[in-house]
């Protein structure tokens, strides 16, 4: 017989084969493609029209593995035209390393046995109303979005929705925006449940990979624990999805194969028809719009744990005090940290800024140090002593012969994390100081680093946002943002809603144990009322004028974008093709394009970079439109297109 083999490759359409091994849709097979073998998956349709003459090959064998279910092909198949992404690309997606593995001896598993036992947990009142409004209707596809504020125990309520479902012989996924999270998540798994989750993410090893994911197909293991990429795992029976933190717009996977993990997962739920469950302090403004319509059912944590109350806001106007030269840290602000310290609080200066400075130029020549690849300055890192590109990973010493004479000379412009610590240092020389950024806090030693500040043996913090993913630091009390910047907002929609999260999540990190806590903001910015409204504890009072200027201006989740960017090395030639291509596409496409423009980022690890962006509604009938015109274009040579459905970011 003749069956339709998808492959994990760049192609849209399953391939025919023949075979006489009576196979069936999911089925995982072995078969020669040009002059390799592959591994593919008997697929629901064959390729229409398919005028091509060549001779049929046979499937070489079947694997010995649980066969993919039809309602993931289904997902799959969906997912490859809502984000215009080859079927054999989300195929990719799901095997490991384009292969699938059959299933280990049983005690490959055994540290991922299943077996619940009790614990001393016990819910409050508002927690066990959640549940049950969370619980409700809880055997088909619904979406339940569970907010509560941070530190109030969110994650219990949601366990026991999951313990729930495991005991109902089904396997649940959880996702977190952030791996970094999983040792302190781990730890909090293991007391509730009394066994270990399997934890997926690109970081792990290659045989642990491969014994979860035949542990997940063969249903020998019911929990992950994952990154964005353990929602495509080939789950033999999942009962339960759980997005943590649904607001992180880290769930974007914004290069390659471009996807929204938090979207994606309430697809897969819907066409495996099983509940899931978003989990927020401030939801995302998409959530809360669904929120608003019904579509999603909602149940809210008010009380923070031991009734500790959210820390309050002050805010320090740096043009009424002098700031030294070279000096970020205003004097009110040196007695206001010293007053926690002497509290015996933990101290936290945050500035989103890795590095010593982000800006180094010769005060000869006035040359800035910027990337060869990108148009980008370099970030000089003290400790490390190197200028660092952060979009390419360029490299480079401060070293540089200058066109006057000599070498050059340097002037370091404005401070990153490594400056601000220095001067930390300086103003608080008998206090142990830590940076926290993903240059320190990505090594071996974390954890370590990571008990230490737990336990209080930090004194003082200096961070970037890092620190505002999740982390529970029981001393922390007061934070002080160096420099609260609201000023970019020019390219990016959603820079108001960023700041919110941010902010809220940064805030939310303080007074976690009943302490009085208190957030202090320097800054410039005269319109004080842009604070307050994003410190207000009702965040809704925010995300209802978010909306509403969303909505006139035709913005998502209103309306449908997608970016399509063009890249190549040759400027002219790339700008001329830009204009061509709009003007192909302009009458064909079901909605309007907007530019094209340069990039923010106009030249990035060695191309120039223009960008068109499409508005239109929120149906397929957009993807689907692109995507009959896009192939009938035939690009000059040099010239690459690459397409991001829903973009978040906007570089
Ligand atoms: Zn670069
Ligand atoms: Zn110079």
């Amino acid at each position: 017989m003749k069956v339709p083999i998808l492959l994990p490759n760049i192609f849209n359409h399953p391939f025919t084969y023949e075979s006489d091994l009576n196979l069936k849709v999911g089925e995982y097979v072995v078969v020669p493609f040009g002059k390799s073998k592959i591994t593919g998956v008997v697929w629901d349709e064959f390729e229409i029209k398919n005028n091509r003459k060549f001779k049929v090959k046979n499937v070489l064998k079947k694997l010995d593995v649980t066969p993919l279910k039809k309602t993931t092909i289904k997902f799959l198949n969906w997912f490859s035209i809502y984000n215009m992404i080859p079927k054999g690309m989300a195929l990719k997606l799901v095997l490991l390393s384009s292969n699938a593995i059959e299933s280990f001896q049983k005690d490959a598993y055994k540290n991922f046995e299943f077996d619940i036992k009790k614990n001393s947990i016990k819910l409050s009142y508002e927690q066990k109303k959640s549940l049950k409004k969370m619980n409700f209707s809880n055997q088909k596809f619904r979406v339940h979005v569970l907010q509560g504020t941070t530190g109030s125990g969110k994650t219990i309520v949601y366990f026991e929705a999951l313990k729930d479902i495991i005991n109902k012989g089904f396997q649940g996924l959880i996702l977190l925006p952030e791996i970094g999270l999983t040792g302190q998540f781990k730890k909090k798994f293991l007391e509730f449940f009394g066994f270990t989750p399997a934890v997926w993410h690109s970081g792990i090893s290659k045989k642990n990979k491969e014994i979860i994911w035949s542990g997940i197909a063969n249903g020998e293991i019911k929990v992950i624990i994952g990154a964005r990429s353990s929602l495509f795992l080939p789950f033999k029976k999942l009962g339960l999805i759980i997005v943590d933190e649904e607001h992180d717009q880290s769930y974007k996977q914004d290069e390659g194969v471009t996807y929204n993990a938090r979207d994606m997962a309430i697809s897969r739920a819907s066409f495996e028809n099983i509940p899931i469950n978003l989990i927020t302090a401030v939801p995302s403004v998409e959530t809360y719009e669904n929120i608003k319509k019904k579509k999603y059912s909602i149940s809210r944590l008010e009380q923070r744990f031991q009734n500790a109350s959210l820390p309050n806001y002050e805010v320090i106007n740096l043009n009424e005090t002098k700031l030294e030269k070279q000096s970020w840290l205003s004097k009110k602000i040196i007695d206001k940290v010293n007053s926690h310290l002497n509290k015996n609080d933990q101290v936290l200066f945050f500035l989103n800024r890795r590095g010593f400075s982000p800006h180094v130029l010769c005060k000869k020549c006035f040359n800035s140090y910027s990337c060869p690849n990108c148009s980008i300055n370099l970030v000089y890192h003290k400790n490390k002593n190197i200028l660092l590109c952060h979009y390419c990973g360029f490299k480079t010493s401060l070293k540089r012969e200058c066109i006057k004479d000599g070498d050059c000379e340097y002037i370091f412009s404005g401070p990153g994390v490594e400056r601000i610590s220095e001067e930390v240092k300086m103003k608080f020389p008998q206090k142990k100081i830590e940076i926290f950024s993903s240059d320190t806090m990505n090594k071996k030693d974390s954890i370590s680093k990571l008990e230490k500040i737990i336990n209080n043996e930090v004194q003082i913090l200096v961070g970037t946002q890092l620190i505002s993913k999740g982390f529970h630091f029981p001393s922390l009390n007061c934070i002080v943002v160096v420099d609260i910047d609201l000023s970019s907002q020019g390219h990016d929609l959603r820079a108001a809603e960023k700041n919110l999260q941010l902010y809220h999540q940064l805030s939310g990190r303080a007074g976690r144990t009943g302490k009085p806590a208190t957030v202090y903001f320097q800054t410039y910015n005269t319109n004080t009322k842009m604070i307050s409204d994003l410190t207000n504890s009702n965040p809704d009072i925010f995300l209802d004028k978010e909306l509403d200027i969303r909505r006139k201006n035709k913005l998502p989740p209103f309306q449908r974008f997608i970016s399509i960017i063009l890249t190549g090395d040759n400027e002219a030639a790339l700008e001329k093709e830009a204009f061509k291509f709009k003007t192909f596409i302009e009458d064909k496409v079901i909605g309007k394009i907007l530019g094209p423009v340069s990039a923010p980022i106009f030249r990035l690890k060695k191309m120039y970079r223009i960008r068109l962006l499409i508005r239109g509604p929120k149906t397929l009938k957009l993807q689907n439109s692109l995507a009959i015109i896009i192939p009938n274009y035939k690009f000059q040579p040099g010239i690459k297109l690459s397409v991001d459905v829903d973009p978040i970011n906007f570089n």
